[in-house]
């Protein structure tokens, strides 16, 4: 159905764009008497309209994402060349652990992962509060008082506070009933990553979804907290809107049609499916790696992560380049920052300051002196971290950014199925009217 729009209308058209609206309205936002019922995380949910059928039943074979294996190769030698030149240190650190000992960065870690929510928050704050003081993550503690161990995280403000509760109590519990730590949990599961994360991911009440889990176990095995093990490979890379945004740009994972917007995926179908295939798609990177040079793969797909998360994802993949236009003179010119106030290029000529405004921002990769964000200090520090001597993104011959064919593809964004703008509030019987979500 294509369907035509026109900004001015004539009588006749107004009437059958009323229509055609308030059909479109009712189809997507509508529900009515015996629609039936479907499930999400593990609620019973009546149908929030005909469109919310008609999505879960047809997202899969309408976006039909699709492995590319060719793309997954290219991926692969990339962190071949990577493996190469700077060993496995680029897939083995993360972030600053403080000299905590391996017990003490489990025990904190192992009470916080499930508590983040949006993995905003970082190692740092929750060591901070450790030192502060210790006791603050003591197990009988959190057992006995749930909500004053979530106070002194200062979690308290934030939203779902009676689930965090849960989530602390139910951590605790685990060990209290096993009179076990956090660090011991490996050996009590018999060192196997499978084990824990299945106990993880089944505890009802735990806050431990498999995304949480597996950046909980990635975690403890990356920063040395837990040996090899077995079955470390079963963890997959957790899926977020930077591994997905560095997929979809790399072409490892394609659709048949560029994702819909998160308006029309509100029930999140979308959403899930290029999660999961995502995780599967760097598996089979790192499967092609394993098949092509056995001597030198990393322990598991999860060990991928934060180079790609972190050093591509946040940082190159990111629209970074700005474009200045002077007001004096005809000049437009890229920058490294978009804080810059000055035509740089009359600047340097007659050492005269004459303002400049941004007019646009893109990726850096897609021009020929995109390597001018190196200067951005905070890029600059993470390279020097993680692939010191590096001037461009690793990915680039496998994006292809400045060809013809290259899209800017957007990962999705999801869209909470509970609270404040999920779908009960939003819920309108068909024939009523009006209704819908509120910021
Ligand atoms: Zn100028």
């Amino acid at each position: 159905m294509k369907y035509n729009f026109k900004e001015i209308l004539t009588t006749s058209e107004i009437d059958e764009q009323r229509e055609f609206l308030s059909e479109l309205n009712a189809f997507l936002y509508t529900t009515h008497e015996n629609i039936g019922h479907t499930t999400a995380i593990g609620i019973d949910f009546e149908y929030f309209s005909e469109f919310h059928k008609y999505w879960e039943k047809n997202h899969k074979m309408i976006l039909n994402p699709q492995i590319d294996d060719e793309k997954c190769l290219q991926v692969a030698e990339v962190f071949h060349n990577i493996y190469k030149k700077y060993g496995d240190k680029p897939f083995t650190e993360l972030y600053d652990t403080f000299d905590l000992t391996p017990q003490k960065i489990c025990r904190i870690r192992f009470f916080t992962a499930n508590q983040d929510f949006r993995g905003s928050r970082n190692f740092k704050t929750y060591a901070k509060i450790y030192n502060d003081d210790p006791s603050n993550f003591d197990t009988k503690f959190i057992l006995k008082e749930s909500k004053n161990f979530l106070s002194r995280l200062g979690l308290t403000s934030l939203s779902q506070t009676d689930k965090r509760e849960k989530y602390a109590f139910t951590a605790a519990k685990i060990l209290n009933d096993n009179d076990i730590e956090p660090y011991d949990l490996f050996d009590f599961y018999d060192q196997d990553y499978a084990k824990l994360r299945k106990k993880l991911t089944s505890t009802q009440g735990l806050g431990y979804g498999k995304k949480k889990t597996d950046m909980f176990l990635r975690d403890m095995r990356q920063l040395n907290v837990w040996p090899k093990g077995k079955n470390y490979e079963i963890i997959d890379v957790a899926s977020d809107v930077n591994t997905i945004k560095v997929a979809l740009r790399t072409g490892i994972l394609k659709t048949d049609i560029v994702l819909l917007s998160s308006f029309l995926d509100i029930f999140c179908y979308q959403y899930e499916l290029m999660d999961e295939m995502n995780a599967k798609a760097w598996r089979r990177v790192w499967e092609l790696w394993k098949e092509k040079y056995p001597n030198e793969i990393v322990e598991g797909p999860s060990l991928m992560d934060y180079l790609v998360y972190k050093l591509i994802g946040k940082e190159f993949c990111k629209e970074r380049l700005y474009l200045f236009e002077c007001l004096v003179k005809e000049h437009q010119f890229n920058w490294h920052s978009g804080r810059n106030k000055t035509c740089q290029i009359c600047y340097e000529k007659e050492k005269v300051k004459n303002p400049a405004v941004v007019i646009n921002k893109d990726l850096p990769c897609k021009y020929l002196n995109g390597k001018i964000i190196l200067k951005n200090d905070s890029l600059k520090k993470i390279i020097e971290k993680t692939l010191p001597g590096i001037e461009e993104c690793p990915f680039i011959e496998v994006c292809n950014p400045r060809s013809q064919n290259f899209r800017k593809l957007n990962p999705p964004k999801s869209i909470s199925i509970l609270g404040r703008t999920g779908w009960e509030t939003a819920r309108i019987i068909k024939g009523e009217g009006g209704g819908g979500l509120m910021a």
